[in-house]
């Protein structure tokens, strides 16, 4: 484990030959699975389980190594964070780190802070089924989705016009081969009727990597290397991309983990100190460093609040998207191109290209996921 650390430590100096390592070494670690055979460990399901303790225990002996490593925790996973994606690879680090700090705050929370005897059983079964829902939200959230397929007939019928993979690239951005072998069996609309060159828009809507005519707004995400309708963006966090079909589903996890996390924080505070208003004793909890168990309790309060403060940040950006009916792919695009009206820092990005009205927006919103059933022929209609 330790030679493991110190090969995940040096990486930066030479990424490409220590991740060779680490592929090496992932593919022999297997473990036994309970329905046969055995399954690949990745590794980077591991640094959270060891960086989270030892971090929390450190920053709970005194209030000043508490501020360093609530800079360092954020500071570590944004750089790695980072990392990764410059690299567009696939990573269950966050994943596992989100996982693990639900069940390590609560393993706590009923080790530390249940004893003391403020929390009954009431608030408890609140907090525990606040965590259930969250993780049920969460799973259903890592469904698939919501794929753009590639027409069977389509592949078929160009599959043999397509160049070599390696020049695939330069055919997309400079010929228009495989935009003519493909166009007529993507229905009305067609630019080869009017023998007119394929606009720009159309040249967006061919996927060369899935082979697939991808309908309004969906768009290729490279880390999972897919083609997802209504892309909105990757989560790192749910290690899956957030689509039409589980964007409602990832908006649920935010919300309830953010009213599980507000109702565990201030549970905690009013037990380790008990003396200050609820709204103050973050700031200010004297004595409560006397006791290593008070310390860590107050803490985890912070390390929650931190991330609670983010993913609020992210609730109220998904809203505001939601309210305009704009993805968060749309938005990227449109302050880059300049053509969206921009407001509060960047919070509001509206395009108006797609919105129905505020409450248009969120019923579209809310049965989106309805509409991509197999039988349903909005599978390819929805905007
Ligand atoms: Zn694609
Ligand atoms: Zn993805």
């Amino acid at each position: 484990m330790s030679a493991v650390g110190k090969e995940k430590r040096k990486e930066p100096q030479k990424p490409e030959s220590l991740s060779q390592v680490a592929a090496v070494v992932t593919d022999r670690i297997r473990v036994p699975w309970l329905w046969g055979g055995a399954r690949k460990v990745d590794l980077s399901v591991i640094p959270p389980l060891i960086l989270l303790p030892v971090l929390l225990h450190l920053a709970a002996l005194h209030f000043l190594l508490g501020i360093v490593a609530l800079i360092a925790l954020p500071g570590l996973v944004l750089w790695y964070y980072y990392f990764t994606h410059r690299k567009k690879g696939k990573t269950l680090f966050f994943l596992s780190m989100a996982l693990f700090s639900l069940a390590y705050m609560y393993f706590l929370f009923i080790t530390e802070v249940l004893p003391r005897g403020d929390v009954g059983l009431a608030q408890l079964s609140v907090l525990t089924v606040g965590l259930f829902l969250t993780l049920a939200a969460l799973f259903h959230a890592k469904r698939a989705p919501g794929v753009v397929l590639p027409n069977q007939e389509e592949v078929h019928s160009t599959v043999t016009y397509y160049s070599p993979l390696a020049e695939r690239d330069h055919a997309i951005n400079g010929g228009r081969q495989d935009m003519t072998m493909t166009a007529p069996n993507r229905g009305a609309g067609s630019w080869e009727e009017s023998g007119e060159e394929p606009k720009e828009s159309s040249q967006r809507n061919w996927c060369p990597a899935c082979r697939a005519a991808r309908p309004p707004r969906a768009g290729h995400c490279r880390i999972c290397g897919i083609c997802v309708l209504r892309l909105d963006h990757h989560c790192v966090w749910i290690n899956n991309c957030v689509g039409q079909a589980n964007h409602c589903s990832f908006l649920l996890t935010l919300v309830l983990f953010l009213l599980t996390s507000l109702y565990g924080i201030s549970l905690v505070l009013q037990s380790v100190c008990p003396t200050q208003p609820l709204l103050t004793s973050l700031l200010y909890c004297p004595g409560v460093y006397s006791q290593h168990s008070t310390a860590l309790c107050f803490t985890c309060a912070w390390y929650c609040s931190v991330v609670t403060a983010g993913l609020l940040h992210l609730l109220a950006a998904q809203v505001i998207n939601v309210s305009h009916n704009v993805t968060e792919r749309e938005a990227r695009q449109a302050l880059r191109d300049k053509t969206a009206r921009r407001a509060y820092w960047g919070l509001v990005v509206d395009t108006g290209a797609y919105s129905l009205g505020f409450l248009g927006n969120w019923a579209e919103f809310m049965t989106m996921g309805d509409k991509l059933s197999p039988d349903s022929p909005a599978r390819k209609d929805l905007v």
